[in-house]
């Protein structure tokens, strides 16, 4: 009887790995011709400047309008891509379009908005990573300082001194480096110091902890004043609520990301966000 059971749920469980297998290969298949498609997309999310009430920049993100399913979640789709070379075609491509975007913006008067590119553990490894954004540069024309690459944790603590010395090669270019989800993964102090890292964003994780106006905030508390003693600017991701935005004002947080403020929009939507900002800004002045 017993056993049974157990030859059951192996053959249950063979069969959901199959599955996620089975999904895993219809994803990559659909997403190699994705970008010759035209199926990606880039939306941008506003990061505010705490200390001004500004609009620091923004964060690009890729989306996928997949013809038959409709809308795909880069949580569905990158990890997929990560197991593959897809995630370099995919990144460089983000990469390029963003990039442009923020040049074409600066011609149609918006100002010199710093756009911030995530950037894949996988990416990070290849040996063209730094000779590719160096590419990009130089084809967009886009000033170095404008653009911020945005690096997992997890992904800066593993093979540490190879990721320390292509953040090296890549601040050599002038561009900034972040660390992205910050708290979720095991950073080591002693090797943070090293990092030529210009901004850490504390993961959403711990701004949900800041629950109302009495909360203790504890992590985003220390992960502020840790940076800020590293020298680093902080950026807190995830911001819904009001309060959170007073709490992480008040602790001198330097940028905040989030709901709150704006969603992911795509680039028509974000051009008339800022001017509606800019407007806002000169009318309170
Ligand atoms: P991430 O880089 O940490 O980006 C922040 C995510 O939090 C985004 O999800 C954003 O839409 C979401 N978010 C921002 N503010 C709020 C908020 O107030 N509430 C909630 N609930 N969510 C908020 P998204 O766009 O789904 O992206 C998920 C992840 O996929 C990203 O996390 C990043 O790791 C990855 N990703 C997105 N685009 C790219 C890309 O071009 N390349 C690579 N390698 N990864 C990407
Ligand atoms: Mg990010
Ligand atoms: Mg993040
Ligand atoms: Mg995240």
């Amino acid at each position: 009887r017993a056993k049974e059971d157990q030859g059951s749920s192996y053959h249950f469980y063979a069969e959901e790995m199959n599955k996620q297998a089975l999904e895993r290969q219809i994803i990559e298949r659909d997403l190699k011709i994705a970008i010759p498609n035209g199926e990606l997309e880039v939306y941008y999310q506003p990061k505010l400047d705490v200390k001004n009430n500004r609009v620091a920049g923004m964060e690009a993100l890729v989306r996928w309008n997949h013809p038959e399913r409709g809308f795909m979640p880069p949580g569905l789709f990158i990890p997929v891509a990560e197991r593959s070379p897809l995630i370099v075609l995919i990144g460089d491509w983000v990469l390029r379009e963003a990039c442009r975007q923020v040049r074409r913006w600066q011609a149609e008067g918006l100002g010199d908005l710093k756009v911030a590119v995530n950037v894949s553990a996988v990416q990070l490894k290849e040996n063209c990573m730094v000779t590719n954004v160096r590419q990009v540069l130089l084809e967009t024309g886009l000033a170095p300082h404008l653009l911020e690459l945005e690096i997992t944790e997890s992904a800066v603590m593993d093979d540490v001194e190879h990721t320390i010395s292509v953040l090296e090669n890549l601040r050599d270019l002038g561009v900034s480096l972040s660390i992205d989800d910050f708290g979720t993964g095991y950073s080591s102090l002693n090797y943070l110091k090293r990092f030529p890292v210009k901004r850490i964003k504390i993961d959403k994780a711990f701004v949900d902890e800041i629950i109302d106006e009495t909360s203790e905030g504890v992590i985003a508390r220390a992960v502020v004043t840790m940076g800020h003693s590293f020298g680093m600017e902080i950026t807190a991701e995830g911001v819904e609520e009001e309060f959170q935005h007073e709490f992480l004002s008040k602790l001198g947080c330097d940028e905040i990301q989030g709901y709150l403020f704006g969603r992911p929009m795509q680039a028509a939507d974000f051009k008339t966000f800022v001017k509606d900002k800019t407007a806002e800004q000169l009318a309170a002045e």
